[in-house]
């Protein structure tokens, strides 16, 4: 960790004072804060160099890509994966797992593969004490046809808040209540009367969950509606590892930003600091990693675009 620190704002509601009922749902996560940097490999990063041992062979996509070069389109196979995210457990202490492992290391292939046309993700968990040859020059793409699929390093700065669940994953009573404006007033909160149509969208952009690079907490849902995810090794329900944002915030959580960006922001000065990691997910989504809660590092992870 080598950013300068950013702080999300206190919610302006506890939400468990309107609902108690949320309380038992409240999560961890950690908001990673991505801003352009020069990372090391000794560094947690988005997009920067990966402590990757020299005599570990480096990934490569093993699917087929299309490709314009010189003799028109052709395709070819065997892309090497980029890096997309390093996180040391010292940073970020909710990837502190049984297996003793305290460096995630996360790559994709920076293309588009069918069917569901996203970028394929690879997770390696690693003791970093043991690595001490580091890979020089890992291999590089040739060329890339989503230059948002290549993250700009970035150096983080990570920090712990509470979140509750996405609005469509809470019960049909819970909903109601959310939805319901006389007992948001009868709480004496102090919220904006513009919400009073649809109170439910302030817990939505304000009071539930972090946009932008995360580790655990709870998933952005909208896309669809909340799918459960059942590790394909036991069976266990997964639990959200990693969200890979296409920005920091937008206007719906403005609520977000953190307490040291908020005057540039809000002069219109804030450049790509919205969205520092360039990295844009198919058309404005979020890419969702799951891990198995039982084995973490041996259990094979899922994800899917929200
Ligand atoms: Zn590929
Ligand atoms: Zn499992």
């Amino acid at each position: 960790m080598n950013g300068t620190t950013h702080t999300t704002p206190p919610r302006p509601v506890d939400v468990t004072a309107l609902l108690p009922d949320l309380a038992p749902l409240a999560r961890p996560a950690i908001r990673l804060h991505p801003r352009p940097g020069s990372p090391s490999p000794y560094d947690g990063s988005i997009g920067g160099p990966l402590l990757w041992p020299a005599d570990h062979p480096w990934p490569y996509c093993t699917m087929w890509h299309e490709s314009t070069g010189d003799r028109g389109w052709d395709e070819r196979p065997g892309f090497p994966l980029v890096p997309v995210a390093q996180l040391y457990a010292r940073d970020v202490p909710l990837l502190r797992s049984p297996g003793g492992a305290d460096l995630l290391q996360v790559l994709w292939c920076p293309f588009e593969h069918a069917p569901e046309y996203k970028p394929p993700t690879a997770l390696y968990w690693r003791t970093a004490a043991e690595v001490t040859d580091i890979l020089a020059a890992p291999p590089e793409p040739s060329e890339v046809r989503y230059a948002c699929y290549l993250p700009k390093p970035c150096v983080l700065a990570p920090e712990q808040i509470t979140e509750y669940p996405n609005f469509l994953e809470l019960s049909e009573d819970l909903r109601q209540r959310l939805a319901d404006w006389d007992r948001w007033q009868a709480a004496g909160v102090a919220v904006d009367d513009s919400y009073a149509v649809a109170p439910e969208e302030f817990y939505m952009d304000e009071l539930s969950h972090a946009p932008g690079w995360k580790v655990g907490g709870w998933a952005p849902w909208g896309l669809t509606d909340p799918i459960a995810r059942f590790c394909i090794a036991c069976g266990a329900r997964m639990s959200p590892l990693l969200t890979i944002p296409s920005c920091e915030w937008d206007d719906s959580g403005l609520g977000w930003i953190p307490q040291e960006d908020r005057a540039a922001a809000e002069a219109g000065e804030s450049g790509d600091m919205a969205n520092p990691t360039g990295v844009q997910i198919s058309r404005g989504n979020n890419l969702q990693l799951y891990a198995c809660p039982e084995a973490t590092q041996w259990h094979p992870h899922t994800d899917l675009i929200q």
